[in-house]
């Protein structure tokens, strides 16, 4: 769970985690992307009965495995940015420096500073 993690480690080395994982995922799927490619380019798809439609399959494989690393990436990307930018305190005005309470959704954060409670990790209400 993230609460817990946030709460073990500080939130920024949280944050700079999430971020690397993100883009771990992101790499992966460029390299799928550059398999992708490579396999059109250098083996192609003008193979004849078996091999064509075995290479079809298996670029269908990769396309899925793109799909999913990019959606993998974008979602841990996009929850860690979401928490950063509410991680200030409205009250002090500290960055990160807050605790979480454990094993609930929304994250309550509690600022250490002010004790100041907010949530993190929510769109802003527009309108
Ligand atoms: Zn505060």
């Amino acid at each position: 769970m993230q609460n817990r993690l946030i709460q073990q480690i500080k939130f920024n080395r949280w944050h700079e985690r999430q971020l690397f994982l993100s883009f771990a995922w992101l790499l992966s799927c460029l390299m799928c992307g550059f398999l992708f490619v490579a396999i059109i380019e250098f083996v192609g798809v003008n193979f004849s009965g078996i091999f064509s439609i075995l290479s079809i399959f298996v670029l269908y494989l990769i396309g899925i495995a793109i799909i999913e690393l990019f959606r993998r990436f974008w979602m841990r990307f996009s929850f860690a940015q979401l928490c950063a930018n509410s991680a200030t305190c409205n009250s002090c005005g500290s960055y990160g420096a807050f605790e979480v309470r454990v094993g609930t959704r929304p994250i309550y954060a509690r600022c250490q500073k002010c004790d100041h409670q907010w949530v993190i990790g929510q769109q802003k209400e527009r309108g």
